[in-house]
Parts: C-alpha cells; sequence; structure tokens
C-alpha cells in the first residue's frame, strides 16, 4: 500500500498570514531564523494575531542555517518548560526543518537522535501539540513535507529525517513573505525547488497523485524562475506556489540521488558550506545523463522536455534537450556548472571523495532514485561534477 499525505490545511495568498487571528489554542511557540522575519516586520504580525486569538506566545530565536542536533535539543527543552499546544514555525527551510525535529523531541523528551535517523521510524506525534509552517523562500517546500534536515557537525554529515508525522497540519503560503528574499537566494531556493519536482517525476516511488503536482512545479519553475530572480512579484509569488507543489510531490514520491549527493558534499569541505539549492543546480544535469541511462527514467525526463515544449523528437534528443535547458538556467542565475568552478579544492575534494561517495550512497534520498547506484559509480559520478565530465557509464 502507499500512502499520500499534505497538511489538512493550506492557507496560500496574499495576506493568507491574517489566517493565525482564528487560530484555536492556548500557548504557542514561534521557532524563528536569523532575524529577516523580524526586521521586515513579520514577526510583530504574527504576534498580534495571535494575541487576537488570545493565545500565549514564546519565541525560540536565531535557528542557525543547516540547524544542528544541539539546537534542536536546546529548543525541545525550551518547549518542555513553556507547553505549547502549537509549534509555529516561520522563515526558511532551516527554523521549520529545526522545528520539527524539536516537536518530536518535546513530545517524546527520552528519545534519542539516533532512535530517529532511520525513515520512517517515528513515534506517534501530536499528543502534546500540532505544527503550523509558514515559509519565507521558495525551496524547500518544507511547510508540506514529511522531511527535516539536520546537520550533525561533529561528522560534518545532513542528516535527513523523514515521517508522515512530521507533515505539518498547517501551512501559510503567503507571497509578501517570499518578496523579502535577495536574488542570490532566490536562484538557490528556486533551483531547489526544480530539483524537487524533477527528481519526484523520476522516483522510482513516483505515482498518479504526485506526478501532476511534479510536472505542473516544473512548468511554473520554467516560466517564473529567470523573472522572479530579476525581481518580478507576481513571479515571485507564482514561484512560492510552485515550490510549495513541489514540496507536496516529493514529500510523497521522495527523491534521488542529486539530494544525496548534495546533503553529503553540503557540509564537508573547510572552503565553506555549499549552499543546498546550488548543490543541487550543479548536479542534476549529470544526474539526469546517469539515471537516462534507465529507459523508464529517460521516458519520463522526455515526457518533461515535452511539456516544456522542447522536444525534439527521440527520447534522447529529449533528455538531452533537458539538460541543455538546465545548464542556460545555471548560466543565468550565476551558479557555477561544476564544484571546481564553485571554489572546492582539488586536494581536498579528492582526499574526501572515497567517503564522500560512500556517505551519499548510503543517503535515504538514493533508496528511490531510478536507476541503482555503487560506491564506484558515485565516485566516477562525483568526479564528472567536479570537473565537469560527460557521463558515459
Ligand atoms: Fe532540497
Amino acid at each position: 500500500m502507499k500512502r499520500f499525505t499534505l497538511p489538512r490545511d493550506i492557507y496560500w495568498g496574499k495576506d493568507s498570514l491574517a489566517e493565525l487571528k482564528k487560530l484555536k489554542g492556548k500557548k504557542a511557540v514561534l521557532v524563528l531564523g536569523g532575524g529577516s522575519m523580524r526586521r521586515f516586520g513579520f514577526v510583530d504580525k504574527v504576534l498580534a494575531y495571535l494575541k487576537q486569538a488570545d493565545i500565549e506566545t514564546e519565541l525560540i530565536e536565531k535557528i542557525e542555517p543547516d540547524p544542528s542536533v544541539e539546537t534542536v535539543l536546546n529548543g525541545a527543552k525550551k518547549m518542555l518548560d513553556f507547553g505549547p499546544d502549537w509549534i509555529i514555525a516561520m522563515g526558511g527551510g532551516s527554523p521549520i526543518d529545526a522545528a520539527k525535529a524539536m516537536w518530536v523531541f518535546y513530545e517524546y523528551p527520552d528519545i534519542k537522535f539516533e532512535d530517529i535517523i532511520q525513515p520512517f521510524s517515528f513515534p506517534e506525534l501530536r499528543k502534546k501539540a500540532k505544527f503550523l509552517a509558514i515559509p519565507s523562500t521558495s525551496g524547500t517546500g518544507t511547510e508540506v513535507t514529511a522531511f527535516s534536515v539536520i546537520t550533525d557537525n561533529k561528522k560534518g554529515i545532513k542528516y535527513p529525517l523523514a515521517d508522515f508525522n512530521i507533515t505539518p497540519d498547517v501551512a501559510i503560503v503567503d507571497p509578501a513573505l517570499a518578496e523579502t528574499m535577495p536574488p542570490k537566494l532566490t536562484a538557490y531556493t528556486g533551483m531547489d525547488a526544480l530539483t524537487h519536482a524533477v527528481e519526484a517525476y523520476v522516483s522510482s516511488m513516483n505515482g498518479p497523485f504526485t506526478d501532476p503536482l511534479a510536472m505542473q512545479a516544473i512548468e511554473m519553475v520554467d516560466k517564473y524562475l529567470e523573472v522572479s530572480y530579476a525581481g518580478n512579484k507576481a513571479a515571485r509569488e507564482q514561484m512560492h506556489y510552485a515550490q510549495c507543489m513541489a514540496g507536496m510531490a516529493f514529500s510523497n514520491a521522495l527523491l534521488g540521488i542529486t539530494h544525496s549527493m548534495a546533503h553529503k558534499t553540503g557540509p564537508a569541505y573547510s572552503t565553506g558550506h555549499i549552499p543546498h539549492g546550488c548543490a543541487n543546480a550543479i548536479y542534476l544535469p549529470y544526474v539526469i545523463a546517469y539515471n537516462a541511462r534507465e529507459k523508464s527514467a529517460a521516458v519520463r525526463y522526455a515526457a518533461i522536455a515535452g511539456r516544456l515544449g522542447i522536444n525534439e523528437g527521440s527520447v534522447r534528443a529529449d533528455v538531452k534537450a533537458f539538460c541543455k535547458k538546465l545548464y542556460v538556467y545555471n548560466e543565468k542565475l550565476s551558479i557555477p556548472h561544476t564544484l571546481k568552478e564553485f571554489g572546492i579544492r582539488e586536494e581536498e575534494f579528492l582526499q574526501k571523495l572515497d567517503y564522500i561517495a560512500g556517505a551519499a550512497v548510503s543517503d535515504a534520498c538514493t533508496l528511490s532514485n531510478p536507476r541503482q547506484i555503487n560506491k564506484e559509480q558515485m565516485k566516477r559520478l562525483l568526479n564528472a561534477v567536479y570537473y565537469g565530465m560527460e557521463i558515459n557509464f
């Protein structure tokens, strides 16, 4: 049996944030990131709405990008002291992901982080609180997904936690929040959304419930990302919805090895984090070339090319046309084409290649990739994304 799970309510459109006025509850904890939501006045708005709803609110602020296990455990401790019946997370992927993980440790204080690394192994939530998510970036789709990415800084590894228990109860997708994104973030998060939709569409878990969401998201990203990057507000709004739909698709159809590679390379190098969406944007064309050797995947990539109106008549040519399109997106969005170009030092890349290849193969996202991959193949694929080589294996 397969399962398709989404939040019960998704409020979307301009001023949908005001829906918070009608929230029913006693106490809410509001989990926030670095401070942009406060600077742009959204925190004050949320607090005023919750006051109108007669809900007492406490803040957990300054969740760092790529939130750590420690941040999660500290936040859960604060929740235990306060006892909220709503967890509200607002901001980019990081505060929302952190809040989802805090939720588990709030409801089950004795659980260990190692107990929830295994996908779909969480205990039942909602005994203490429900979860409401308000995204401010247009990429992760985390407001509708069963995922949370938490970083173990000691091991230098990102863990994609997965369980339908952490799919939020309510999402508020208000485009006003996404208007504040700077161009670089717009590009990276937009390419993350595209990668979600493409990987979900070709995933071994794809199906009739997720296909339309994935395909529509791909079409919308194609239409709106470049204009949104240039600052067009109407396009920004559409990207905010597109990334949410991509989230709905991949939350249920899962992802593939583009994400496996992004998770494991992201925090691995001493030259600094590779932003998640940037890593995906670099890797996706190479992964498509690798996966397209599996016929059923190639047919699906060709269907995407067809939907985008760039089909050339044969599956092989269509896959190529789609890869070329991705190359052009990266050009237009000032995203490098290789890890070398991104600035990863060759010596460090080669030194860590074996370990990262192994870690990427065992990432949870590898399981739903349409073509199998072993460690040797992953090493060759990583080499290709570093040097910009053709995929012929
Ligand atoms: Fe992603």
